[in-house]
């Protein structure tokens, strides 16, 4: 186990797109590649406050513009309107992930529900 460098948190373990093992701090959005020799206990479920704090985090961020955006309903806008999207892994790795959005005229920040 490893705790953020930048806040102190302990860092979750996340699997890459690529197959390569992230850790990840989900507070302040750090995070670094696992080190070869490193070992890890796998983190099962990643519960559900934290899901929402890491949308807190997104929200404090500026628009992202290397996210694919595309044209969505916003909830606060209560219409289409360019949104961008990302997908974030929140629970164990088997399961699909998460959709998170953000209206980039209001930034409003949501995510999928099930
Ligand atoms: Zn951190
Ligand atoms: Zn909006």
């Amino acid at each position: 186990m490893d705790f953020c460098p930048e806040c102190g948190k302990l860092l979750q373990t996340q699997k890459g797109k690529s197959g390569k093992t992230l850790l990840m701090c989900l507070k302040c959005g750090y995070k670094r590649n696992l080190e070869e020799n490193e070992e890890v206990t796998f983190t099962e479920k990643i519960e559900h406050d934290l899901v929402r704090e890491m949308t807190v985090v997104m929200e404090k961020e500026d628009i992202d513009k290397t996210k694919p955006i595309k044209d969505l309903y916003c909830p606060k806008c209560k219409k289409n309107q360019p949104v961008n999207f990302w997908m974030i892994q929140t629970r164990s790795a088997d399961e699909s992930p998460t959709r998170f959005f953000r209206c980039t005229v209001c930034s409003e920040t949501w995510r999928e529900y099930d």
